[in-house]
């Protein structure tokens, strides 16, 4: 089983605050859904009024076609799965799981049986007469995981499931995530700060701001393509260079930085208009090429061993990544290029791209 999930003009207001401000959002039944943003964004929110944890305070919200905007969480056949794991500490790996299924009175074989079969899909079959904590984080994480898949819900609900886990864990975790729902199929709703998680565990990305749904789609498509500055910022690791510039006649656009390089883009403006022009940093290569030239001077040089930073100087900082290791180092001065096709431009009033 597993559910549809929809919201029409949902808001939620928290006395004079507007938490969500109307949220649509169509979820087909067995997406992998997530929804990110900054603290404060309202993702949280979103995903209890799902729960029904939050009473919405206008607009619509369906599962399967049935409005369940006052239906009790529990009759609404979701589960959800929280960073704290909120396990109980006295029982018994087992009877974490089973938990529910004692509530509704399921004889004790039967209840075994269920135990075993979930323990078989997280891997945690000879873990069943652990304690919560003989278990390391991430094993505390799938009896959680656990616990939502015996009830068998329609959909899960996952508010920053791993956040709690080391970076390397963490890692891990999110491809199990990943593939525990690939083998359940039910649909599943995340929630996350970290972009890197929703853009590598989702089908469908939901990018929200202060309440309101900045852009959503796959995520390769809000990457290539983000609707707008906020998106572009927030989607991608370094985060994009934005220099302002102005458009020149020639369908080039001068950059307002040192040496005031002009860059060839796709979609030109009108002569003299202002525009931010937006960069990736691993879309900036070294070297003059066909496309733009920017000569600038290297400031700072970070080494990862896989990757390198280089940042330029002077304002507005461009920050450039490579793969491997460089020779290049702070002082000295470099050509950048980039292909047109990969030159965001915004509208320095709305934010808005121009396309
Ligand atoms: P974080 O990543 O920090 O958890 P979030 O995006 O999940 O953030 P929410 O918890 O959904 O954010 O909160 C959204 C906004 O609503 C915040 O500004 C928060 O202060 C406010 N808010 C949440 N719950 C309440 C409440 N019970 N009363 C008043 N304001 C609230």
């Amino acid at each position: 089983m597993t559910a549809q999930i929809a919201l029409e003009n949902v808001q939620k207001h928290y006395g004079t605050f507007h938490a969500l401000k109307d949220i649509d959002l169509a979820i087909p039944k067995g997406q992998f859904v997530a929804l990110v943003g900054p603290s404060g964004c309202g993702k949280s929110t979103l995903l209890r009024s799902i729960a029904g944890l939050e009473s919405i305070s206008g607009g619509v919200l369906k599962i399967d076609g049935a409005v369940v905007n006052d239906l009790p969480p529990r009759k609404r056949d979701l589960a959800m799965v929280f960073q704290s794991y909120a396990l109980y500490p006295h029982m018994s790996v087992q009877d974490n799981l089973t938990y529910a299924l004692r509530l509704k009175r399921v004889p004790k074989a039967e209840r075994a049986k269920q135990a075993e079969k979930v323990a078989a899909i997280i891997g945690l079959e000879d873990l069943l007469d652990r304690k919560p904590r003989e278990l390391s984080g991430g094993q505390r994480q799938r009896v959680a995981m656990g616990r939502a898949i015996i009830r068998e819900p329609k959909a899960f609900l996952f508010d920053e499931p791993l956040s709690n886990l080391d970076a390397a864990l963490r890692v891990r975790m999110r491809k199990e995530v990943r593939a525990l729902h690939d083998r359940i199929g039910a649909t599943s709703v995340y929630v996350t700060h970290d972009q890197i998680e929703a853009m590598t565990m989702a089908d469908h990305v939901v990018v929200l701001q202060a309440g309101v749904i900045e852009q959503q789609g796959a995520p390769m498509e809000l990457y290539d393509r983000p609707a707008n500055r906020f998106v572009a910022g927030f989607i991608g690791s370094p985060a994009m260079n934005f220099v302002p510039g102005v458009f020149a006649e020639d369908g080039t656009v001068r950059l307002e930085m040192p040496g005031a390089p002009e860059i060839t883009v796709e979609t030109p403006g009108r002569s003299g208009q202002a525009v931010i022009v937006g960069m990736r940093p691993e879309h900036l290569a070294i070297g003059e090429a066909a496309g733009s030239t920017i000569r600038a001077e290297i400031d700072a040089v970070e080494q990862t061993g896989s990757s390198c930073y280089l940042f330029t100087a002077g304002d507005p900082e461009v920050l450039i990544t490579t793969d491997g290791t460089t020779a290049i180092k702070a002082g000295d001065r470099i050509e950048l290029s980039i292909a047109p096709g990969q030159v965001h431009l915004f509208d320095p009033e709305s934010g808005l791209a121009l396309r």
